[in-house]
């Protein structure tokens, strides 16, 4: 069998690991909020344990920290699961329930040896837990569940090991509240099923389910990041030029089955040496950053814009023709200028070159095509929107 000193060790062994990889292997790097209100709760429940444990002399006053500290932990696990999901979180989520199980717990005389607030503290574990699991549900249908990328297998599966953990816990206090105040604390039951020995296995797997899962969470979100990274450019925040040809093919391949209508636009900024010159290049770069801001307020979702080179971009609209390419041409120019209101400079013009997509063609002569009517635009004067011949 079992025995109590033991498991104790090894709980507080694993949740000064549990506390090593979360924060510094998860939170340090990623910074994501999760890891930083699941180290809290480590760190929290660890201390609530050490105050039962140090302080355990001073009786009703170390047993109600002790309690409202914990249960301050299983709170910090609630924030935990709500931050995944981006849910709002205020004094009010961590504050009256420790505060009112202190209190109880403060008030609670006892002569039997039992610890002082036991039914406010299993009540508030008991709550904490569940809200857990509801919100952890929450997370997986508005992340997880729609989703059927490879990077999100692992990362589905250590949310529901974390629903199924949080709400067995929570059972699990349940149970405790049922048999404490069905048989009472001192029943052979409520000693052997739900006493300190059960408790502590309980929450020592519940340690170890939520730090692995967090950990691979962090795992998911870190890949998510260098993915973003390698398809996006730095200034702009728009395509690669690899990432712009990769989904442009695709776009492309399957336009040619459905039959949507494509438009490939190249852009080019008009004199852009010049602002470089007169103005300096950090001038340039804001430039360009600017234009990547409009290309994010003008275009859909399913359009693709990249940055190909230097002061030059590439854009594909999917389900457009030639009169929609014209209007986000202008559109663009305009919010572009819009993002200099506020400055003494000019906007550098942009020249525009439009070409429909012919599918049966390769993407390279697509892109030469409106190559060739972005030249024909700067030829006839710059600041201005020429179509490919074949596209009228
Ligand atoms: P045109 O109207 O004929 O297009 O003239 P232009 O001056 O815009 O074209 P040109 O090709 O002569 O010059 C492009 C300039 O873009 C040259 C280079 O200094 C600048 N450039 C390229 N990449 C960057 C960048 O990342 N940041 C900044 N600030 N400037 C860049
Ligand atoms: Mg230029
Ligand atoms: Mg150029």
């Amino acid at each position: 069998m079992l025995d109590l000193d033991t498991l104790r060790t090894a709980q507080a062994a694993v949740g000064v690991c549990a506390f090593a990889l979360v924060y510094l292997g998860t939170y340090r790097p990623t910074r994501a909020p999760y890891a930083a209100w699941w180290s809290a709760a480590v760190v929290a429940s660890g201390l609530g344990t050490a105050i039962y444990l140090v302080a355990g002399g001073f009786g009703r006053l170390s047993d109600a920290l002790g309690n409202a500290v914990s249960v301050v932990g299983a709170a910090l696990v609630w924030c935990a699961a709500r931050s995944l999901h981006r849910g709002r979180i205020t004094w009010w989520h961590l504050v009256p329930v420790p505060v009112v199980v202190l209190v109880w717990s403060l008030l609670d005389v006892r002569s039997d040896g039992v610890l002082s607030g036991t039914l406010a503290l299993l009540l508030g574990m008991g709550l904490f837990l569940g809200l857990t699991a509801m919100d952890l549900v929450r997370v997986l249908k508005q992340r997880f569940l729609a989703r059927s990328e490879d990077a999100f297998h692992s990362a589905r599966a250590a949310v529901v090991s974390m629903v199924i953990a949080s709400a067995a816990t929570s059972g699990f206090y349940a149970l405790r509240v049922v048999s404490y105040l069905v048989v009472g604390p001192s029943d052979p039951f409520y000693v052997t099923w739900t006493g300190p020995l059960a408790t502590t296995l309980v929450i020592l797997i519940m340690l170890v389910v939520v730090t692995y899962s967090v950990t691979e969470l962090s795992h998911m979100e870190m890949s998510r990041q260098w993915r973003e990274k390698a398809t996006h450019d730095d200034l702009t925040g728009l395509l690669t030029r690899a990432a712009f040809h990769e989904l442009a093919e695709s776009a492309l391949l399957e336009a040619a089955t459905t039959h949507r209508a494509l438009v490939m636009i190249a852009a080019d900024f008009d004199h852009f040496k010049l602002l470089n010159d007169t103005y300096g290049h950090a001038e340039g770069d804001r430039a360009l950053s600017a234009f990547g801001d409009a290309c994010r307020g003008v275009l859909r979702e399913q359009d693709l814009a990249c940055r190909m080179g230097g002061e030059e971009f590439s854009i594909l609209l999917v389900g457009a023709g030639v009169e929609d390419a014209r209007a986000v041409c202008e559109r663009l120019s305009q919010v572009f200028a819009r993002g200099y209101a506020d400055r003494p400079l000019h906007p550098p013009t942009v020249s525009w070159g439009v070409t429909v997509a012919d599918p049966a063609k390769p993407l390279g002569s697509l892109m030469a095509r409106a190559d060739a009517a972005l030249y024909r635009a700067k030829d006839a004067g710059r600041d201005r929107i020429e179509l490919d011949p074949t596209s009228t």
